[in-house]
């Protein structure tokens, strides 16, 4: 197979996925073109493998790799998100290094289980069981004051744990962004053009990184600043939220490359 005339990566909830009913039902045309076109459609996504797999089957997407937890890892379709523990058991190994009287102020997905992830997420039972299967990265809650969680992470820094913040959350894995394993991924293709689409402030690092950015309309949270890639032409933004923006940002790009 030669380069593809693009690779396209996206965010889903409140991208690809409607922020309510998380139907891509109105990105079926442009899904439909990419997939006559045999663009690959990569799928990057704070979700784990085994959530991710799940709703590769359902847009027809499954051969592709995807991203994973934000970036800590990457869904090898060999594999069909059944793959290893990752570096999971090695994370989980590096917090209990922590003191115990800072370590205690946190609570992780391991740390809550099943039922306790759903009552801290909302997910229903199943939804709950998939996020728990994590391979890269290890969500919780932080129950101290500033200072705590400051020390909390510096000797998770001082172990090589990075942390990032997302809403309620704050979320500890070994490094990587969606943006970093763009890069791996694009070069698996033959580097074709990039699209990027997101809506939320950890999807910035990979609209920057793209050829083409879409910054979906998410008119459930605040707006993203305005990034210097929209001044140079190389990021827009739709008018439209989540799969009725995607739609017609996919369909755009494609008519504007003569695809
Ligand atoms: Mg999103």
């Amino acid at each position: 197979m030669g380069t593809p005339p693009l690779i396209v990566f996206t965010d889903l909830d409140g991208t690809l996925l409607d922020h309510e009913s998380y139907s891509f039902d109105p990105a079926r045309t442009a899904l439909e073109r990419l997939r006559a076109l045999e663009i690959p459609l990569i799928l990057a996504s704070s979700k784990t493998a085994a959530e991710i797999v799940e709703i590769q089957r359902a847009i027809g997407c499954q051969a592709f790799p995807a991203i994973v937890e934000n970036g800590a890892g990457l869904l090898d379709p060999a594999t069909g998100g059944a793959s290893s523990d990752g570096r999971y058991i090695e994370l989980l190994a590096a917090i209990n290094e922590v003191s115990p009287s800072i370590r205690s102020q946190f609570e992780g997905f391991h740390d809550l289980g099943p039922k306790g992830i759903v009552q801290a997420t909302g997910l229903t039972p199943e939804a709950a069981r998939l996020a728990a299967k994590r391979q890269f990265s290890e969500p919780g809650l932080f129950y101290g004051g500033p200072e705590d969680l400051d020390a909390f992470l510096r000797a998770l820094g001082k172990l090589g744990v990075k942390a990032r913040r997302g809403g309620r959350f704050l979320t500890l894995s070994f490094g990587g962004t969606k943006a970093d394993r763009m890069d791996e991924i694009a070069s698996g293709f033959g580097n074709p053009p990039r699209l990027a689409l997101g809506d939320a402030p950890n999807d910035v690092e990979m609209l920057e990184a793209a050829d083409h950015g879409v910054i979906i309309a998410n008119p459930h949270g605040a707006d993203l600043p305005r990034l210097p890639g929209e001044a140079a032409g190389l990021i827009r933004r739709t008018a439209l939220p989540g799969p009725l923006g995607w739609n017609s940002a996919v369909l755009d790009l494609l008519y504007q490359m003569d695809l």
